[in-house]
C-alpha cells in the first residue's frame, strides 16, 4: 500500500487501520492466482467468493446481526478500495456478496437473515441485485416486473437486465411492482433454482465480469421471502442503494490509487530527454492532479462512511452517498486517463495494469446511478434543505 496516512483520519478508527493492513496483506498473496488470467470470470468469481469465505472478508458484506455484528459501511469501503486496488474483479466478487444481501441484512427478519445470509458469509453462496430492466434503468420506478398475489405468496413474471452474477448467481433480490399497480412495489428473495427461474442471456462488458439478462416466467415465491412490508420494495432498494453507493465511490478510489502507484513508477524509471519522465514539470502536474482527486474523493467516501455508522441502521446518508459516488467515480476515470498518458503506449497495450483500470473504470460512471442522476440527486436534497431553511 503506498499511501497509508488516510488510515489516521478521524473518520476511521484503529480497528480499520489494523483490518485495512491484514487485508491488504491478504490480497497481495491470494488476489492474483484467484484472478488468474483474463477470460473465465464465472470460475474466478467463484474462487474469489469461496476463498474470501474461508478466509472470513465475506462479514463484512453480510454481518451477522444476531451474534452482535453490525452493517459497518466504513469497514465494507476499506474492504472494496482495498480489492479494488489489487484486482477490480476481486472487489466485483466481493461487493455483490454485499449488495445482493444488504436488503436482507437491512430489513430481514432474524428468520430470514438465517435463511439468506450464511451461504453468503461462507462463500458457498453467490447473491445478486436485481432491479435493472430493459426499459427501467435510471428511471427504475417504471419497472414491469410483476409479483402477482396468491394465498400463500405472489407469482413472479417479468424480465431483469444487466444483473451481475447473473448466470453463476444462487440467489437474488428482486424488485417488483405489486399485483401491476402503479405505485406499490414489493422486494422479494428469489433462488435462483426455483421453478421458471431462466437465465435468459449472459452479457459482455469491457471489463469481464459475470452478468446477464435473466426471466421470471411465472416463479412461486412464499409470502416468507418478501422483505418488508408489501410497497416498500422501493424503498428496500433505495435504502440498499444508500449503503453501496459510497463504496462504489471506495472501489473507484481503488482504481484510482493502483493508477497513481503504477504511474508514479512508470515516471521514476522511464529515460526521457536525459533524466527520466517524472522530472518533467508536466509530468508533476499530473501525478499532482492526480493525488488531490485521490485526497478529494477519499474524504468524500469515508465521510458518507462515518456519517451511516455515526447514524445507525435505519439512517439514510442520501446526499453524502450520492456525492462519494459522483465524485470519486469521475475522478478516478480522470486520475486513470492521466495515468495511460503517463504510461505512453504501455497505456494501451492489452493486458497492462493500466488498460485494464482503464476499462475497469468506465462501468462505475453508469450502474447504481449514473453521474447524472446522482447530481439530480443532491440538488433534489439541496432544494429540500433550503426549502427547510426559509
Ligand atoms: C457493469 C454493470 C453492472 C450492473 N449491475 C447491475 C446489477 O447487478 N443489478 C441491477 O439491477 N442493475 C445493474 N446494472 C444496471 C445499471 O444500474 C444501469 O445500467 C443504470 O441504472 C443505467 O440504466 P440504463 O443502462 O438503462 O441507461 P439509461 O437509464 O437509459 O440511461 C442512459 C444515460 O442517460 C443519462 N441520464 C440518466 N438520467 C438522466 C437525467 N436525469 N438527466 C440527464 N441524463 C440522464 C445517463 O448518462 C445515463 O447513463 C449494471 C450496469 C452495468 C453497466
Amino acid at each position: 500500500m503506498s499511501d497509508k496516512s488516510y488510515l489516521e483520519w478521524p473518520f476511521l478508527q484503529p480497528r480499520h487501520a489494523a483490518m485495512a493492513q491484514a487485508l491488504d496483506a491478504w490480497a497481495a498473496e491470494n488476489v492474483p492466482d484467484l484472478v488468474g488470467e483474463e477470460g473465465d470470470e464465472d470460475a474466478a468469481c467463484l474462487r474469489l467468493v469461496e476463498a474470501m469465505g474461508q478466509a472470513g472478508w465475506l462479514a463484512v458484506a453480510a454481518p451477522d446481526l444476531e451474534a452482535g455484528e453490525q452493517l459497518d459501511l466504513t469497514s465494507l469501503c476499506l474492504t472494496r478500495e482495498i480489492l479494488a486496488r489489487h484486482a477490480g474483479l476481486a472487489d466485483f466478487a466481493f461487493a455483490m456478496q454485499g449488495l445482493g444481501s444488504g436488503a436482507v441484512v437491512l430489513f430481514g427478519t432474524p428468520e430470514q437473515r438465517r435463511t439468506w445470509l450464511p451461504g453468503i458469509r461462507s462463500g458457498e453462496r453467490l447473491a445478486g441485485f436485481a432491479l435493472s430492466e430493459p426499459d427501467a434503468g435510471s428511471d427504475a420506478g417504471a419497472m414491469t416486473t410483476t409479483a402477482t398475489r396468491t394465498l400463500d405468496g405472489y407469482r413472479l413474471s417479468g424480465r431483469k437486465t444487466w444483473i451481475s452474477n447473473g448466470g453463476i448467481g444462487h440467489q437474488f433480490v428482486v424488485f417488483a411492482r405489486l399485483d401491476g399497480e402503479a405505485r406499490s412495489t414489493i422486494a422479494l428473495m428469489v433462488d435462483a433454482q426455483t421453478p421458471g427461474f431462466v437465465t435468459e442471456e449472459r452479457i459482455d462488458i469491457c471489463a469481464p465480469h459475470p452478468m446477464a439478462t435473466i426471466r421470471f416466467d411465472d416463479c412461486f415465491i412464499p409470502e416468507s421471502a418478501r422483505l418488508g412490508d408489501e410497497g416498500a420494495g422501493m424503498k428496500v432498494a433505495l435504502s440498499t442503494l444508500d449503503i453501496f453507493r459510497p463504496s462504489v465511490g471506495a472501489a473507484a478510489l481503488g482504481l484510482a490509487r493502483r493508477a497513481l502507484d503504477e504511474a508514479q513508477a512508470h515516471a521514476a524509471r522511464r529515460p526521457m530527454f536525459g533524466g527520466v519522465l517524472g522530472d518533467l514539470q508536466l509530468t508533476q502536474a499530473k501525478l499532482a492532479e492526480m493525488a488531490v482527486d485521490i485526497d478529494t474523493s477519499a474524504l468524500l467516501v469515508y465521510r458518507a462512511a462515518w456519517a451511516r455508522d455515526r447514524a445507525g441502521m435505519g439512517a439514510r446518508i442520501t446526499r453524502e452517498a450520492a456525492m462519494a459516488k459522483l465524485h470519486a467515480t469521475e475522478a478516478a476515470q480522470s486520475v486513470i486517463d492521466k495515468s495511460v498518458q503517463i504510461m505512453g503506449g504501455l497505456g494501451v497495450r492489452v493486458g497492462t495494469p493500466v488498460e485494464r483500470l482503464y476499462r475497469e473504470i468506465r462501468a462505475m460512471r453508469i450502474y447504481e446511478g449514473a453521474s447524472e442522476v446522482q447530481k439530480v440527486v443532491i440538488a433534489r436534497q439541496l432544494a429540500g434543505e433550503f426549502a427547510k431553511s426559509r
